[in-house]
């Protein structure tokens, strides 16, 4: 789960990071009102948007007088930002941070991510911050330099140190270093983040460090414990198909081709949509619906599956143990009545009361196709599939 760049430097501060002075706002007359807040001198209006890159796409602008603040305010709420992260459709702004300019001589990369080969944390960083890590990744490899924590040990003040250097900190700015560090650390690992980014982190003219950007996104399996971090979710950010499912507690990914999955297990979900690519079809979604799914929730599968108009056929396989084929094969009964479906529906159920499913799907006088095999049903849900024009 992402959050917005105001809430993240909310919490990073709290743990000790430097962030400059800031004020939220969702009107153009906030705005103005929160330059005049910061004293009415030079502001950075700031797009809030679950998203980087807000800088090349319009979205950071340095304004010197409150009109500006107003003005640019005015042309930025509501509108949608493209970067090159957000994809075609883009992210709108909703909100606004007005921050206090910092003066900056230099700006650095700081990065703590989950490295999955070491298993452990990993600090990334480069004393050429300012563009993506992709882009420094691929323009300037060299300047990186990584470091791995020890989860026994947590981060230890000589590891932070030598990064600093490593950086060509010196001075006082190896202290404020050190501290904020330890502070994105303890963040990460107290909240169960999975990552934040501190890009750019800026020397100033007057050379201290201070946080000028700050991203945080955090492990959803992990929320149900950091109800402070769930809180600060924006659905507006959202995919819409994932905010659905979110709220029914559906775990759902949204996809880009057109057969719409309603699968049990995560396992059973990832080996259905190879198989539907095998077939020469493309999946629109992940779905798990999860155990002992009752009529109602495979109900709630469909219109969630639904809401995404790309969906032309639909693909339900089940492979009960905890669940039973009989609810599963009611629930898709019900969601045909309830929900007025139109779609083929392509049916595979195997495991506890299989029979008693097969029977109703059979006895439902309704157009669902059966299908014996995980391979066979991928096929018929490709076949099933509304015809594509055929290219020339
Ligand atoms: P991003 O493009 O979404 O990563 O947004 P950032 O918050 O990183 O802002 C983009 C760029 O705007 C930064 O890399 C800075 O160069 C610049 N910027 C942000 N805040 C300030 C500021 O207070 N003063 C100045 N001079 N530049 C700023
Ligand atoms: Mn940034």
């Amino acid at each position: 789960m992402d959050i917005h760049e105001h809430q993240a430097k909310d919490i990073l501060a709290q743990f000790g990071v430097p962030v400059p002075k800031g004020h939220l706002a969702y009107s153009p007359e906030q705005a103005a009102y929160a330059c005049r807040q910061l004293g009415g001198g030079i502001c950075v209006v700031k797009a809030q948007i679950h998203s980087g890159g807000r800088g090349e796409a319009g979205g950071v602008k340095l304004c010197k007088t409150e009109d500006e603040v107003r003005a640019y305010a005015a042309d930025l709420l509501g509108k949608t930002l493209v970067t090159r992260q957000t994809g075609a459709g883009g992210k709108t702004v909703h909100r606004l941070w007005i921050e206090e300019a910092t003066d900056i001589a230099q700006e650095i990369y700081l990065g703590f991510v989950l490295d999955r080969k070491s298993e452990r944390i990993m600090i990334v960083a480069s004393g050429h911050g300012g563009m993506e890590i992709e882009e420094l990744a691929e323009t300037d490899p060299d300047s990186l330099v990584r470091m791995v924590i020890d989860p026994a040990a947590g981060l230890v003040d000589y590891q932070a140190r030598e990064l600093a250097f490593r950086l060509g900190l010196s001075g006082k700015q190896i202290a404020q270093f050190v501290t904020t560090l330890r502070a994105c650390y303890r963040a990460y690992r107290d909240l169960d983040a999975m990552m934040v980014e501190i890009n750019p982190l800026a020397i100033t003219g007057a050379g201290d460090l201070v946080a000028l950007d700050a991203k945080m996104s955090f492990d959803t399996n992990a929320l149900y414990r950091r109800p402070q971090v769930e809180a600060l979710r924006d659905p507006g950010q959202e995919d819409p198909r994932e905010a659905m499912a979110h709220d029914h507690g559906l775990a759902y990914v949204g996809l880009d081709g057109d057969i719409g999955c309603i699968i049990n297990g995560a396992g059973l979900a990832m080996a259905t949509m190879d198989m539907i690519k095998l077939a020469g079809g493309e999946p629109a979604n992940f779905l798990d619906i999860g155990g002992g799914a009752s009529p109602e929730r495979v109900v709630t599968a469909f219109r969630t599956v639904l809401t995404d108009p790309k969906v032309g056929v639909i693909l339900v396989n089940i492979f009960a143990g905890i669940n039973r084929c009989d609810w599963i094969a009611r629930g898709v009964v019900q969601a045909y009545e309830e929900v007025g479906l139109t779609l083929p529906v392509v049916v595979r159920l195997s495991g506890t009361n299989v029979e008693e499913g097969r029977e109703i799907i059979r006895t439902s006088g309704l157009p669902l196709i059966s299908a014996d095999t995980l391979a066979e049903a991928a096929k018929a849900a490709v076949r099933a599939r509304p015809q594509p024009i055929a290219a020339e």
